[in-house]
């Protein structure tokens, strides 16, 4: 049986805490870690303490103690949430999906993966061929996705920077047939500048290590990585061209870099002319036509196509603007076609029965820098996002079974954080709407006007503020600041930047560049360089309105979805495996509102199991039941069976199932019950 609750190893289950305090919740989550038990549960939530060195638990031996069993039945593991996920989907036909929440370096997308090698593990017992090809491409998609949107910052050596939600389909007898990956968000802007001590994409170094060595992580081995994501994009099935390519584009993104700009009298004029001829190379276009779009560009006057020329920093800005939007239109066109190969192929509903779906969300944690900008503020409106979610799924799952059941609840007090999200993302008021009209003003739009909207039609809300509306609060600066109180913490955001990051313009002519490049694998990833400066007539969505219309759709998508947990927490900012710091683990355990979640688990009952089920696992406790019973149906049978062992007061009898209410009770039932 499994060590629920011993001196040593402190409480497998928060649940099962004397009293529901902060400081017993520490004291249990820091005697687990520092006895190495790194996973714990409220219920059915993993909660997972970052460990930072190799732990040995994740092996096949590991894998075969799992499989199949009930989550109380072992020690709190991934493995656990990955079997309960996998059992709803297979034995329920459920849709599932697991959510992965927590910091820059919690966890996350650790977790992420072993639950993938465990879905693995444990599938296609016959060892199909086709199941065994899906199974392998999707473990190898993680390592190009990484090496293309991963990189190392202040907080994590792989940080991830983008967003993702993988989908794995199933077949009716439970193996992987195909996948689908989203992918939200892509940190672009880092690919033209880094805060200091962090690097771009890792894909970057290991394209440049190969030749020389520059920007060494201690903890990454780029020219190793290099070779394991070349080995995978060919076994997943890029082809030789496509592969090429990809390195073509980084390089030519590398030269953009060191690209310079001058003047000479009111002309301007491209510094390092011989770079030009090496990018024109790369991208396979006309050595004149990449000069050109770098220093002009067509406009439309209504009846006139002109050619207007940049100054300096119009064409400094015009080739940031190129290179991340080659990095992340490359990115894209990556997931695109990773997508492509895996999607499920040859899938008759009518013949094989409904395909059900497992889905991962491995997405960027809250963050809080010394200096946060649009992206920061893009990626703490996904977690309270999330954090709604979490609230809604957590109460009303909980309210509706009690309530199929016939069971009756009480209700416990939550901080609902909605009135952020629609802070946020609410039509007219919200900050985006804010925002997209500032960016649709004609003339001069700049970020203090956009700041100033805000104070405008924000005033009065209570997590919003700005110097502006306490003139005292030194910590904001004028016609810069503005600050949140998010569900985890307070962030002050600067506007610097928000106007150009949300139009997100790439000029015309780079497009039409690109398009018109003779690599038919570039001139594939931008279509829309086929129209003429006539031809396009309609303002692209911006960046705010695309990331607000993704995160509703991937809202939605969970929701409708018999979702699970894992809490991530990150025990220092150091990366140490032996401290654990409390203060910044407790700030962690309040906003992810664990305590809250230990609550509701205990007003309600801990645990539920269907009759048949109950039976199975405990008729030989007693001799009503045991080996068979002869009452009415296993409703009665149940009910006789805990009478007789004096846990009727505990135990609460739905329609179809039994609910016990404290852990205890099932603790005691799994003692004394025996191995068949
Ligand atoms: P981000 O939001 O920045 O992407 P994350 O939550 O995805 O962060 P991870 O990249 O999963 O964080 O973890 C950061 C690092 O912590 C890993 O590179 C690894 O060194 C260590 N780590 C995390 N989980 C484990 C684990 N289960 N066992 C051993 N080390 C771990
Ligand atoms: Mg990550």
């Amino acid at each position: 049986m499994a060590e629920h609750e011993s001196l040593e190893y402190g409480k497998a289950d928060f649940v099962l805490l004397d009293n529901v305090s902060t400081d017993e919740f520490m004291a249990n989550l820091k005697l687990r870690f520092e006895k190495g038990r790194i996973y714990s549960y409220i219920g059915e939530v993993v909660v997972s303490v970052n460990p930072y060195r190799a732990m040995n638990i994740y092996g096949r031996d590991v894998v075969e103690q799992y499989k199949g069993r009930e989550l109380y039945e072992r020690p709190p593991h991934l493995f656990a949430i990955a079997d309960a996920a996998y059992k709803a989907m297979k034995r329920r036909n459920k849709d599932t999906c697991i959510v992965i929440s927590g910091e820059s370096g919690a966890g996350k997308t650790e977790a992420s993966k072993y639950i993938m090698q465990y879905i693995a593990a444990i599938t296609n017992p016959n060892q199909r061929a086709e199941v065994e090809r899906v199974k392998n491409m999707l473990l190898k998609s993680n390592c190009v996705l990484e090496a293309f949107g991963n990189a190392k910052t202040n907080r994590n050596d792989n940080s991830s920077r983008f967003g993702k939600y993988m989908d794995i389909n199933f077949d009716f007898k439970g193996d992987p047939i195909g996948g689908h990956i989203s992918n939200y968000l892509l940190e672009k802007s880092r690919v033209i500048f880094q805060q200091e001590g962090e690097r771009s994409f890792h894909s970057y170094y290991q394209c440049v290590c190969v030749c020389v060595c520059v920007c060494v992580c201690s903890s990454i081995n780029d020219g190793a990585d290099f070779k394991a994501v070349a080995d995978a994009m060919k076994v997943i099935g890029f082809t030789g061209d496509e592969i090429q390519t990809v390195y073509k584009i980084l390089a030519a993104i590398l030269h953009l870099g060191n690209l310079a700009f001058g003047v000479d009298g009111d002309v301007t004029l491209i510094q390092s002319t011989e770079l030009v001829s090496v990018i024109r190379e790369l991208l396979s276009a006309k050595e004149e036509h990449v000069e050109k779009a770098l220093l002009y560009r067509t406009v439309s006057t209504g009846r006139d196509v002109i050619e207007k020329e940049h100054t300096a920093q119009e064409a400094g800005y015009g080739r940031d603007a190129l290179a991340k939007a080659m990095y992340e239109r490359m990115f894209c066109w990556i997931v695109g076609r990773i997508n492509d190969i895996i999607e499920v192929k040859n899938y008759d509903a009518r013949v094989h029965g409904k395909n059900t779906v497992i889905g991962v969300l491995d997405i960027y944690g809250f963050e809080i820098f010394q200096n946060n900008s649009f992206e920061q503020f893009c990626i703490n409106y996904c977690n309270e996002k999330l954090q709604q979610l979490f609230i809604q799924l957590v109460l009303k799952q909980e309210q509706e079974e009690y309530q199929r059941e016939g069971i009756p609840w009480k209700h416990i007090d939550y901080f609902n954080n909605q009135i952020i999200v629609d802070l946020v993302e609410q039509q007219h008021k919200g900050i985006f709407s804010v925002l997209d009209e500032a960016c649709m003003n004609v003339g001069k739009v700049t970020d203090e006007v956009f700041l100033q909207g805000l104070n405008v039609k924000l005033a009065k809300h209570a997590h919003y503020t700005s110097r502006k509306l306490s003139p005292t609060d030194k910590t904001l600066e004028f016609d810069r600041d503005f600050r949140i109180r998010h569900y985890a913490g307070d962030v002050v955001y600067s506007v610097v930047g928000f106007i150009d990051k949300n139009k997100d313009t790439l000029f015309q002519d780079f497009k039409r560049l690109l398009y018109n490049s003779s690599n038919p694998v570039l001139k594939a990833m931008w279509p829309e360089g086929k129209l003429s400066i006539t031809e396009v007539t309609k303002r692209p969505l911006t960046a705010a309105t695309l990331f607000k219309t993704s995160m509703i759709s991937l809202v939605e998508n969970l929701a409708c979805k018999e979702p699970y947990y894992v809490r991530c927490i990150k025990p220092n900012d150091v990366k140490s495996p032996l401290l654990f710091e409390q203060e910044r683990c407790r700030h962690q355990v309040g906003y992810l509102g664990l305590l809250e979640n230990v609550r509701v688990r205990r007003a309600g009952f801990a645990y539920r199991q269907t009759y048949p089920r109950f039976l199975q696992r405990y008729k030989m406790i007693s001799e009503f039941t045991w080996p068979n019973h002869d009452l009415p149906s296993d409703t009665e049978a149940v009910k006789r069976l805990l009478q007789g062992c004096g846990f009727d007061h505990d135990v609460a009898y739905g329609k179809t199932k039994v609910f016990i209410r404290t852990p205890r009770t099932l603790f005691s039932l799994e003692e004394q019950r025996v191995d068949m």
